[in-house]
């Protein structure tokens, strides 16, 4: 009996070490996870920002063209003043070129604002770059974390599984079947340790005479309390709990 219930304390050593490392690889693939969708968003905030610095220095350059092309007008009409007659047809070139002249200054006060929007949307464009790179990296470490430290889990988990199979071969059928119905019942902890008289899966006292039949080991006792299986590990520093 002292063997089986060994065998039962190991199971559950090996069961709660199992669930340990299957949370922490949930855990290191939500974190990868949420840093991927971090990373996602800020490329596209980085990509929005240059997106607009190529549309606002387009404006730019599309001003600057507009601009060229009221000054050939200028130009046209006072090359044309040189070969003008009469007083009439001087006013209406005078006329036609303070209006040039108007929209030329309308469209040099345009391009003044569409190189500060350039300007400063290019330096919003920095600072995104540096947001997304940050993110890049915090992502990548983790990943390559996970990775190592995960693959570690994994082949942890692996060998637990390996070694609770040749554990099942030894527990007999009975024992085994109160253990399942305890582990699915007690989230997951069938076995409690025991020691100084209290149950360490619910922190309750035992009773001195349940306690002394439990250290002896020749029966299977439960705690009164939380039902678990009491097991008294001699070998093990107090208060030791494989949960
Ligand atoms: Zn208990």
């Amino acid at each position: 009996m002292k063997k089986q219930m060994e065998l039962l304390y190991r199971l559950q050593t090996i069961d709660s070490n199992i669930k340990r490392s299957e949370a922490l690889q949930r855990q290191f693939e939500e974190e990868v996870g949420r840093l991927q969708a971090e990373l996602d968003a800020e490329v596209e905030k980085s990509t929005a920002v240059r997106q607009e610095v190529d549309a606002l220095a387009k404006k730019h350059r599309e001003h600057e063209a507009a601009l060229k092309v009221l000054e050939d007008q200028k130009r046209k009409v006072q090359e044309k003043m040189m070969a003008i007659k009469t007083n009439k047809e001087y006013a209406a070139a005078q006329h036609e070129i303070s209006s040039i002249e108007q929209a030329i200054g309308k469209k040099e006060e345009e391009i003044i604002l569409a190189m500060d929007a350039v300007e400063s949307t290019k330096a919003l464009t920095a600072s995104a770059e540096a947001a997304m790179q940050e993110s890049r990296r915090r992502f990548d470490a983790k990943k390559q974390q996970a990775e190592t430290q995960l693959r570690d889990y994994l082949d942890d988990i692996e060998r637990q599984r390996q070694a609770r199979e040749n554990l099942l071969q030894e527990i007999k059928p009975d024992m085994l079947k109160t253990y399942q119905q305890l582990h699915k019942a007690r989230n997951g902890v069938a076995v409690a340790l025991a020691d100084n008289e209290h149950c360490f899966g619910c922190s309750m006292k035992i009773p001195p005479q349940l306690y002394n039949e439990v250290v002896q080991g020749d029966h299977l006792h439960t705690c009164p309390h939380c039902r678990r299986i009491l097991y008294v590990d001699r070998g093990a520093a107090e208060g030791q709990q494989p949960a």
